[in-house]
């Protein structure tokens, strides 16, 4: 039961070109995010070789002992990290990624700032935010996230640009449901861009295997692709060697 990689990546990028047209969006105005994590270096490299240069791994420590490696072969991979974050996984983050999509608290952004100033790097971020009944990770509170804005404005996160949000849909076949997640993602996200001028706040992330079209038709700009890419993950077996 092999995955071929590269006939999974020709038909989810001639995918999203068809709903980009569908959705009267201009072509290219979606990049495709390919979700690698519990899949292996070989497989990454695989989508490398094919020409995907943007991934997402959710555990930091998995993805950097893979992209320390798929590294040495494709210099030029480019990694977010997607998953909840804990404070004390931020340092070996910011060393290993080029942007945070999952960030969801001021500790957090605190913590990014410490990190990427020691490193003397900047990183780009995203606010996640809390737009479905069953996703427990995202900001809740509005005024939490205008206060995490407004601190940018103040300066106290020269090394970090935050370039727009990400959201995850609840898991159901309600497609109302799903539709109605990304479109209060979008219609922060215009709030935000009113509110906060400043900042290039254009990064919608939103769209998974099982919901990308509706995302699309929604305004994402980011589609974070796993399975359609790589085949089912197999949770079980990865954790047994890690
Ligand atoms: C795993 C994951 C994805 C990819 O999901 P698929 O359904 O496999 O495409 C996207 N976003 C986040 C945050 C994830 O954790």
């Amino acid at each position: 039961m092999s995955v071929d990689v590269k006939s999974n990546l020709l038909d989810v990028l001639s995918r999203i070109k068809e709903s980009e047209k569908n959705a009267g969006r201009k072509e290219g105005s979606v990049k495709l995010l390919a979700v690698s994590k519990f899949h292996s270096c070989d497989e990454i490299i695989s989508a490398a070789r094919a020409g995907q240069i943007l991934f997402g791994e959710n555990r930091v420590q998995e993805a950097a002992e893979k992209f320390n490696e798929i590294r040495k072969v494709f210099p030029e991979t480019k990694l977010h990290i997607i998953g909840t974050l804990q404070t004390n996984k931020v340092k070996k983050a910011c060393e290993i990624a080029e942007c945070i999509e999952s960030v969801d608290r001021i500790p957090l952004l605190l913590e990014i700032e410490k990190q990427c100033s020691k490193l003397e790097k900047n990183i780009s971020v995203l606010f996640e935010i809390h737009t479905g009944e069953d996703s427990k990770s995202g900001y809740t509170d509005l005024n939490v996230l205008r206060e995490s804005l407004s601190m940018f404005k103040e300066g106290k996160f020269p090394h970090i640009l935050p370039c727009g949000f990400m959201t995850m849909a609840p898991f159901t076949e309600d497609e109302n449901l799903v539709r109605k997640s990304f479109s209060r993602l979008r219609k922060i996200s215009e709030d935000m861009k009113n509110e906060f001028p400043d900042f290039p706040l254009d990064e919608l992330s939103m769209g998974m295997s099982g919901d990308f079209r509706i995302a699309i038709e929604e305004g994402s700009t980011l589609v974070r692709i796993g399975t359609s890419l790589f085949g089912e993950r197999n949770y079980h077996e990865k954790k047994e060697l890690s």
